[in-house]
This record gives structure tokens, sequence and C-alpha cells, in this order.
């Protein structure tokens, strides 16, 4: 039944990679041991560049392997808790092993764009706002002086009459 599952598929596809990937670690390790072993015999020969370079290929495969790792539980609709490693559903906000909130994840990041759309839409309102009234006050006050100027002056034409 498996087979006609997509995802079961898509999961069968990373697994071959990490497999794969495995076993391309493992001939690093074998090789970094025979470089360590020939060096340990020759004490003249440097292997290090030899060494650092499958070490290196080590830590990028180890990487690989994690990230496909977490691509098989994301198509199982699964993330993995970083700091106690229990595997929470997608949906989860906090992990339900020690209540640490997820990071935003890609299923996340959409939420949180379709939610943050708004309030910069609010924001640069409110700005707008804030300007239209700050110049409707300075508009305001200016017409306060000059009513205040004109009362002034009708004052004194009243008292002159
Ligand atoms: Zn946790």
């Amino acid at each position: 039944m498996a087979i006609f599952d997509p995802k079961a598929k898509v999961i069968a596809g990373y697994q071959r990679t990490i497999d794969e990937k495995k076993k391309a670690v493992l001939k690093c390790y074998d090789e970094i041991g025979r470089l360590y072993y020939g060096q340990y015999k020759d004490m003249s020969v440097d292997v290090t560049k030899d060494i650092n370079s499958r070490c290196e290929a080590v830590s990028t495969l180890q990487k690989e392997i994690r990230d496909l790792e977490l691509k098989i539980l994301f198509e199982k609709g699964l993330k993995v808790c970083s700091n106690c490693g229990k595997e929470n559903m997608l949906a989860y906000a906090f992990c339900f092993g020690c209540g640490t909130k997820f990071p935003d994840g890609e299923e996340e990041n959409k939420e949180v764009k379709e939610t943050s759309t708004p309030v910069v839409e609010v924001a640069a309102t409110e700005e707008t706002i804030e300007i239209e009234e700050e110049a409707d006050t300075e508009a305001s006050e200016d017409a306060t002086e000059e009513t205040v100027e004109e009362a002034a002056e009708e004052e004194k034409k009243d008292a002159e009459a």
C-alpha cells in the first residue's frame, strides 16, 4: 500500500540519499584511519591536509543527513525540538516535551507573513493619522491665533467707538 502513497515515495527517496551519505561518511572515516596509520608508520609523511579534507566532508555529509532526516519528519507532519530532541506535530507552537517555543518554521512563516502584513498596514495608517492630526492641530492653532487677533482688533475698534 505504501507504494501508492506519494509521501512514502518521497520519504523513501530521502532515506536512500541518507543511506548513501552514511556510506560516504564511513568511507571518509576509513580513509582518515588509513591516512593516520600511514603517518604513524612513516612520520615524514604529512597527511594533515588529506585528513582535514575528509573531516570537512564528514561534517558536510552529517549536516546533509540531518537536513534529510528533518525533511522526512516534515513529510510525516513532525518537527524536532532543538532543545530536548522530542518529535512534535508541525502545528505546535511549543514543545510538548519541554515547553520550548519553536522558531518560525517553513509552515509557520506563511502564517507569520499573513498576520504581519496587516500589522504593517495598521502601523502605516496610524502614522498617517498622526501626521494628519498634527497638521490639523497646527492649522487650527493658526486659525485660533487669527481669530484672537481679529477679536482683539474688533475690541479695539469697539473701544475707539
Ligand atoms: Zn523540547
